[in-house]
């Protein structure tokens, strides 16, 4: 019987409706999943986390736990289930797959857009469907359950807070579509992976997560890039296919500035589909310093940057491994 470890974190499956709104109610996971003992043929272990949190309370002690208790547990379980809430998911998916060098056991983050306690919760259905991914033994990567789909956890984004589909990864296929018969697409998986396991622990790095918007935030851009000085990477969501005002010399010159600093700049597009490309005037940035992040998402760009600066890498190396696609995160 394969062995599952679930590591609930908090997020709506776990909440109840209380006079201050939706809250994460201690034991409350635990009773609701112990209903599925009986209907899974798999064992089911659960670690409750004692700080359980709305995801937007997300910090980096929780992902530094998050990796360290999956390196702990690694070798006693087949693969692992994270329950976490929508609203940061994806960055934490995004950052796991960076952090977990070498997993070759299916990590699965999933959660709900409403509460187990719900009678119209889609959580179960998310929840049974993240169980039978990380029983997988051919996949060796993160990723996210939701809605009855399975995706590369550092291509997802949360798109929806209404809908029951509240991600999608726009660029990518999903890996599995969970319907009347469950159809996993091995071919898109990651090949198996023969390095050794030895997860990356994020160390507190600065990164700037800027998003450029017409006339009002270029100057602000500007200043801060001037100003700051304790910062070790950019993301810049730019716009289109990574264009930017060439005409704001006073955008344009701080930008060359903290590259020449030895600051990695890294530009994404703002669009849900598509690419970072060179084709127009305004998007050529490589002479100020920039490098493209193709099609990445900015949660995956920012954890890409979170986990390299984290190595210790020289800026070169960090701009040569932004092209690369390390966990499946960009086309090539
Ligand atoms: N605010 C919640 C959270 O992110 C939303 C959810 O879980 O769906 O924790």
């Amino acid at each position: 019987m394969k062995k599952i470890l679930i590591l609930y974190t908090g997020g709506t499956a776990g909440m109840d409706y209380t006079d201050q709104g939706l809250r994460v109610i201690p034991n409350l996971f635990q009773s609701q999943i112990q209903t599925l003992d009986p209907v899974m043929d798999v064992s089911l272990n659960l670690i409750e986390y004692e700080d359980l949190i709305d995801s937007s309370d997300i910090n980096f002690t929780h992902w530094v736990k998050i990796i360290t208790d999956i390196k702990t547990h690694y070798d006693k379980y087949d693969g692992f289930v994270v329950i976490h809430g929508t609203d940061t998911m994806a960055y934490t998916a995004s950052i796991l797959a960076f952090a977990l060098r070498g997993l070759s056991k299916p990590v699965i983050i999933t959660g709900a857009q409403l509460p187990l306690v719900h009678r119209r919760s889609d959580g179960w259905g998310n929840l049974i469907d993240a169980i039978y991914a990380a029983t997988q033994d051919e996949l060796h990567e993160v990723a996210l359950a939701f809605n009855h789909n399975l995706y590369r956890g550092c291509r997802t984004q949360k798109i929806s807070t209404n809908r029951f589909l509240g991600f999608d990864s726009v660029d990518e296929e999903p890996l599995a579509e969970f319907g009347i018969d469950i159809m996993w697409h091995k071919r898109r998986w990651r090949e198996a992976n023969y390095k050794t396991f030895s997860p990356i622990i994020p160390q507190d790095v600065n990164i700037l997560n800027l998003v450029l918007s017409p006339g009002f935030t270029t100057s602000f851009i500007a200043d801060t890039l001037q100003k700051t000085n304790n910062i070790h990477a950019v993301v810049f969501q730019t716009y289109g296919s990574g264009t930017i005002p060439m005409r704001d010399t006073h955008l344009t010159d701080a930008i060359k500035n903290i590259t020449k600093r030895g600051v990695v700049v890294v530009s994404v597009t703002q669009v849900i589909e598509g690419r970072i490309s060179s084709d127009y005037s305004n998007s050529k940035l490589s002479h100020l310093g920039v490098v493209g992040g193709c099609d990445m998402t900015p949660e995956a760009a920012l954890a890409k940057l979170w986990i390299l600066c984290s190595m210790g890498l020289s800026p070169e190396r960090i701009k040569y491994e932004i092209g690369n696609s390390l966990v499946g995160e960009l086309t090539i």
